[in-house]
């Protein structure tokens, strides 16, 4: 079976809102499963496991793309406080970046549990 990331790419799986940017290298959607608006997935098309199998013309696009997406975030969400970029690859093995606001009620204590757990609630 295909990873969840060539399933989207297959169009097997739609994600929130369909897909946001896609051109021959890389494809850009709101990721499935973190009730976070705005909480976006960068990914190359091809299916790689990690960031040095990217050639180096992927990467300088990798860069742009999520350069542009950070801008564009920062012209949408008007609260917005930061912008995180980060890459796991654990439950997915194909390579893809997590772009994702910090909201100004992330932060307050009435959104975290006890157990430390982030309630995500979309507030829009
Ligand atoms: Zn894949």
């Amino acid at each position: 079976m295909a990873c969840l990331t060539c399933q989207i790419l297959q169009g097997d799986i739609i994600p929130p809102g369909g897909i946001f940017y896609r051109d021959q290298d890389f494809v850009i959607c709101h990721t499935l499963d973190v009730n976070i608006l705005w909480y976006m997935i960068v990914s190359p098309v091809r299916h790689i496991q990690s960031y040095d199998e990217l050639s180096s013309k992927e990467a300088e696009k990798l860069g742009l793309h999520i350069h542009t997406l950070t801008r564009f975030l920062k012209t949408k969400i008007h609260d917005i406080q930061k912008i995180y970029i980060c890459s796991f690859n654990e439950e997915t093995h194909h390579l893809h970046f997590h772009v994702f606001p910090r909201y100004p009620w992330m932060l307050s204590s009435e959104n975290i549990h006890s157990d430390g757990e982030l309630v995500v609630i979309i507030r829009d």
